[in-house]
Formats: structure tokens, C-alpha cells, sequence
């Protein structure tokens, strides 16, 4: 997190271009379809929110998994009924297990899904649903309709470019993923990934594994792996029951056979697992950062989200936000001073008081949005060699309330010291192949994963508790400490 990003011309003006296309043919289903968007512009709107969403959740360091994973995605896109789109796949540095499609072929798995897998084939399941959502235009078609609610409201708050509406959490693209796909379209995806992928001789089956994974890992307790795969998907078990009474007959098509599980559990050994800390992370309500060696405290009880381009905290009420970044400036005073020159900002106070013995530069300011008046605080911290940005502001009406609690967070920068903060490691994944025959308990204590539990254990290794494991199965473990900095 915490990389100096331009913004982003924000997708929406892309969107809000005005050409209505009406009708198109369906390169799947051969219909004809409404939508607003030619091929080029559709693949022009996926390459602008594929920059947003790599910059925003980054992409996760492995150059040989992402060539092989390339490879296949590769592979699979071209037996689709849009070989020639320009297909890009991406494994995102993202701890939560999730994958998604954005219009024009551009694809993602993140290190989270990939640690919950066990064999080739249940990603090429993934990604051959994934290529599906493209080839049948789900997401040009849902853009469409969200689109024509859409027009009319207006780009929204864009007077400062700093200030945005609350709840609006991250970049322009990522506000594409929230958009659902719909039951329909979820089916119509699982089918065509099954073609797909047997078209590379991949077992289908194995996509059955991967929903009853996602239907026990929605159950799990681990909250920060919440995977919202899920949230847009019809029930998992479903999908896997209907997957199997399609493929468990005698149809030609689903007689594929890859199913390889050590070779895949091979590419994971040694990958991030959870959370990546030194990217920095949440105790509570306080951030630390061990690389760039400081933290924040945020009010309490706030939502917050640590991602690439920014710290974000959110009051429960939504009605105040506190956030935090890094400015290009050398100088607090003058990265102040060109905050304070941004358009439709009044300011009302400014200090250059010092935070916790840091050279600082502080202001109080008023911006009149398109719906509302905000009034927030802005300080410029100097801390080894970067300058911080901390941006508290809250609606008029509720500055009142919120102003101590925001007073007090734009201010509580302060360095680190703690080698138990500073010298933190990310978990990772480890591979154990077993000597006996052994219960999943067994295994579990023989091999410990000492930060998570015996449920999570076997869902990534695709074993139920009191199930026997095999002597020679390859196990991953999860090695590792807990995070510090608990109070
Ligand atoms: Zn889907």
C-alpha cells in the first residue's frame, strides 16, 4: 500500500461518453442484446479499470506463477468465442478469496483463492467461468443497465479531487465488481467455463471441489477472508450439484482428465498467506506500517481498509472519513499549500505546530460539494524521507459530533520503534508431503499451521475433519506468527 498514484481519469467519464450503440449481436448466444458499448470501447472501459484495480490491490509479486497461469487462461480464451480480445491475466496480491472478469478480457485470481485450491484443474474451473462472464458480456450488458440508472445523476462530488463521497471506498474500476451478475448469468458462465476447460482436457469435476470449498470457507471464522467470490454468486452447492449432474454422465465433452494436484501445490509453496503486514495492517483500530515505520490511530469502532494508494477509515454512520496517503511534496507547507489551492476549497485555519516531533503542516478547511458543505482537517507529516497526507472531513451537519474524533486522528502520526512492529513477516504456505497414513487432526498436530485452525487447514487442503489422508499426499501448512501489536 502507500505507492504515490496518479489518479486515474476516472471510468465513469469513459462511461458517460456519449454514444448510445443500442443493439449488438451476442457473440455467445448469437442474439441480439442491448448495450452501449462497441467492442473497442468495451475493451477500452476494462483496460482503464484493469490499471485501477492493479494499482488499488496490486498485483501479487511471482513472475512464474503468472506466466503459468497466463499460459492457461490463455489457452482456454482461445477455444472461447472471442479468441482474439486482448485476454490478460492477473493474480492480485489480495488475501481474500475472490476472482472476477472486467469487460473487454481481462481476468483476475487472487493469491487468496489460489492458496484455497488443491489441482490445475479447479483454477481452470475459476478461470474458465471468469472467461465465460467475458465471452457472454455479462459485465458490458450489466454496465449497460447500471449505466442508464445511472445517467442523469451525475458524475457525483469531483469539485476537489481529494474529497470523495463517503462509501465511495476505492478507485472508479473497482466499482464494476460490485455490480452482480445475475443467477442467469452465473449459470450461463459455469456452463461455458465447463466447455472451456474440457476443451483442455481438464477433469470438470474438479469445479464441484471448488464450490464446496467456497460453501465451507464462507463458513469459516477467519473474518479478513470473507470471500466475496461469494456474495454475488448463487448458493455454491447448488452450482456444485448441478455441475456434477452434468458432467457425471457419459456426455464425450467432460471426459478431461487433468486434475494435477502436486504439481499445482508445487507452484504455491513458499506464497503469502493472509494479510501481507509489511504492506502494513489494522491491530484494532491503529494502523502500523513496519516498512515506512509509523502509525495511525482511527477513531474507534470505524470501518477501516488498508488499500494500495491509501489507508481509509469510515465512521459507522458514514458520515466521516478519515484518510491516509502520501503527497509528492518535499515540504508539509507546501504540499499544503497545494491542497489548499484546490478548487472549491475555503480554508479556515492553518498551524505548523509539530505532530509528536514531527515537522508538520495543518489546516482547516470547508469544501461545498454537489449535495453537501464537508468541513474537515488536513495535515502534512514529514516521517524518513515522505511526506503523509492525513485528511479528516465530515458533513456539515455532523461536524459538530465528529470534530474532536477527528481532530484527534489526523494528528496521532507518530514513528515506530518496536522490533516486534518493525520486523514483521507475512505468513506463507509450506508444502509437507506425508510419511503414513494420518488423520486430518493428525496432520494437523504433527505439522501445526500455529495461526489457524484445524477447519481452515483442511478446507485448503480440500480434507474434512476424521478423514484419512493418504501416505505421500502433499499438505500445505500455513507457518508463520500472529500478528503484533495487540493491546
Ligand atoms: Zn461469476
Amino acid at each position: 500500500m502507500l505507492r504515490q498514484i496518479p489518479r486515474l481519469i476516472p471510468i465513469l467519464a469513459l462511461i458517460l461518453m456519449p454514444v448510445l450503440q443500442g443493439c449488438a449481436v451476442n457473440p455467445v448466444t448469437g442474439q441480439r442484446q442491448f448495450v452501449l458499448f462497441t467492442e473497442r470501447q468495451e475493451i477500452e472501459m476494462g483496460r482503464q479499470a484493469d490499471q485501477d484495480i492493479s494499482a488499488s490491490l496490486g498485483v501479487y509479486e511471482d513472475p512464474e506463477l503468472a506466466r503459468w497461469i497466463d499460459e492457461m487462461g490463455q489457452a482456454m480464451a482461445a477455444e472461447s468465442e472471442r479468441p482474439d480480445l486482448p485476454w490478460t491475466f492477473r493474480v492480485l496480491d489480495d488475501p481474500t478469496i475472490n476472482a472476477f472478469a472486467l469487460p473487454g478480457g481481462y481476468i483476475y485470481v487472487t493469491r487468496g483463492i489460489l492458496a484455497h485450491l488443491t489441482s490445475d484443474a479447479e483454477l481452470a474451473g475459476i478461470v474458465g467461468h471468469e472467461i465465460g462472464h467475458v465471452t457472454a458480456r455479462h459485465g458490458i450488458t450489466r454496465v449497460s443497465r447500471a449505466q442508464l440508472a445511472q445517467v442523469g445523476l451525475g458524475l457525483g462530488m469531483i469539485l476537489a479531487p481529494d474529497l470523495r463521497p463517503f462509501g465511495e471506498a476505492a478507485g472508479a474500476g473497482l466499482q464494476l465488481l460490485f455490480l452482480s451478475n445475475s443467477r442467469d448469468a452465473e449459470r450461463e458462465a459455469d456452463d461455458l467455463g465447463l466447455g472451456y476447460m474440457s476443451a483442455e482436457d481438464y477433469d470438470p469435476r474438479a469445479v464441484a471441489r471448488v464450490f464446496e470449498m467456497l460453501a465451507r470457507a464462507s463458513g469459516a471464522e477467519d473474518g479478513d477472508r470473507i470471500p466475496g467470490f461469494l456474495s454475488t454468486h448463487p448458493d455454491p452447492l447448488d452450482r456444485r450439484d448441478r455441475i456434477l449432474a452434468r458432467t457425471t454422465g457419459d456426455d464425450p465433452e467432460f471426459r478431461g482428465t487433468r486434475d494435477d494436484r502436486d504439481g499445482f501445490l508445487q507452484r504455491l509453496d513458499g506464497m503469502i498467506f493472509g494479510t501481507n503486514p509489511r504492506e502494513g495492517f489494522f491491530r484494532e483500530n491503529v494502523f502500523f506500517h513496519p516498512d515506512m515505520a509509523f502509525r495511525l490511530d482511527y477513531p474507534r469502532g470505524w470501518r477501516t481498509a488498508n488499500t494500495r494508494d491509501e489507508v481509509q477509515g469510515v465512521s459507522g454512520e458514514q458520515d466521516a472519513v478519515v484518510l491516509l496517503g502520501l503527497v509528492q511534496e518535499d515540504s508539509p507547507s507546501a504540499a499544503r499549500q497545494r491542497f489548499l489551492a484546490g478548487q472549491g476549497i475555503e480554508t479556515i485555519g492553518r498551524s505548523d505546530q509539530s505532530v509528536n516531533g514531527l515537522p508538520a503542516a495543518s489546516a482547516e478547511f470547508r469544501v461545498q460539494g454537489e449535495n453537501a458543505t464537508f468541513r474537515g482537517y488536513v495535515v502534512f507529516v514529514r516521517h524518513q524521507d515522505r511526506t503523509f497526507r492525513m485528511l479528516g472531513y465530515a458533513t456539515q451537519a455532523s461536524w459538530n459530533a465528529r470534530q474532536s474524533a477527528l481532530s484527534q486522528a489526523v494528528r496521532s502520526f507518530q514513528p515506530v520503534t518496536d522490533r516486534a512492529i518493525l520486523d514483521v513477516q507475512p505468513r506463507t504456505i509450506e508444502l509437507v508431503r506425508t510419511q503414513n497414513q494420518m488423520t486430518l487432526e493428525g496432520f494437523h498436530q504433527r505439522h501445526p499451521s500455529p495461526t489457524v485452525d484445524l477447519t481452515t487447514v483442511g478446507v485448503i487442503n480440500g480434507f474434512r475433519s476424521g478423514d484419512v489422508i493418504p501416505a505421500g499426499t502433499l499438505m500445505k501448512r500455513v507457518v508463520g506468527e500472529p500478528l503484533p501489536g495487540g493491546e
